[in-house]
Order: structure tokens, then C-alpha cells, then sequence
């Protein structure tokens, strides 16, 4: 009346389970369905979110690999390797932030149309036809910068 339930076999990867595995499409660490394995070692892998296969990659492997890449990179910035899967997030990101926060409580039903015309002043909520809504930065010689969703982008304005 022995019941191993759980025996480490149980825990052992195999073909058709999944496991975690680096994504490079995905740019990622995600959950991948085993389809290849060498003995006890995975070789390939089938990425459940995009469903491309590609080899295995541990995920602490590419924790070695982007902690040596930034070395590599702090020490020779000359070394030609091409942006990939650990390059830094767009600059974009920063300024959604900005913009979401800036937006938090602001009533968007009061903000101002955006035409050349417009007479803007700094902390004004306008609504551009393209680019959505933003917050008046700085105003200077008939332009203004405006913090939108995709960044700064600088609009003439006061014509
Ligand atoms: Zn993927």
C-alpha cells in the first residue's frame, strides 16, 4: 500500500510538458510547450503565447546573458553587437507615463480643441484630431510642446 503520487519522475520535463523558457520573439520568460529533448536536457521548445518554435533557452541563461551584456557594454561601448532581445525599453515609455499621471484627474471633456489658432498656455488639456489628447508644456513663439500619449511632439499654436 505504497502511493508515490508524486514522484520525481513526475517532476521531470518531457516532450508535451510545459515549462519556462525564454521567448526571444516574445522578448520574454514565458511558459513553452516541450517538443524536443536530448536525454534529461530540453532542446526545443514551442512558446505558448506566439507559438513559434525555437531552441530552448533557459531563463536564467539570458539573466547571464543580459547581466554580461551590460558589463560587456559598460566596459567597451565599441563592441558592434546588434540591439536585440536586451535592448533598452523605447523612450516612449517614459513619456506614456508622464502622460497618464498628468492625465490622472483632468477632465477630458473640457479640453480644448487643437487648431494653429488655439491659444494655448502651459497646463492646458488639448485634443488633437491625430494624436489625441495632451497637457501644454511650454509655450514659445506661436508653438507649443505638448505631452501626448506617443511623447512630445511640438504643434504651432496662438497663429
Ligand atoms: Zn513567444
Amino acid at each position: 500500500m505504497t502511493l508515490h503520487r508524486k514522484t520525481a519522475a513526475d517532476a521531470r520535463p518531457s516532450v508535451g510538458r510545459d515549462c519556462d523558457a525564454w521567448c526571444s520573439r516574445c522578448n520574454m520568460a514565458l511558459e513553452h510547450t516541450i517538443i524536443a529533448m536530448v536525454g534529461l536536457e530540453i532542446v526545443r521548445v514551442k512558446c505558448n503565447t506566439c507559438n513559434s518554435e525555437h531552441k530552448y533557452k533557459s531563463t536564467r541563461e539570458v539573466a547571464e546573458t543580459v547581466a554580461k551584456v551590460a558589463k560587456a557594454k559598460s566596459v567597451a561601448a565599441s563592441n558592434a553587437r546588434p540591439r536585440s532581445a536586451v535592448s533598452a525599453p523605447p523612450p516612449s515609455n517614459a513619456s506614456r507615463l508622464l502622460w497618464t499621471r498628468s492625465m490622472g484627474d483632468r477632465d477630458r471633456a473640457k479640453a480644448l480643441p487643437y487648431t494653429p489658432a488655439l491659444v494655448a498656455s502651459p497646463g492646458s488639456l488639448i485634443d488633437h484630431k491625430q494624436f489625441g489628447y495632451g497637457i501644454v508644456d511650454v509655450v514659445i513663439d506661436g508653438k507649443s510642446r505638448v505631452l501626448f500619449e506617443d511623447g512630445y511632439k511640438v504643434l504651432v499654436t496662438g497663429r
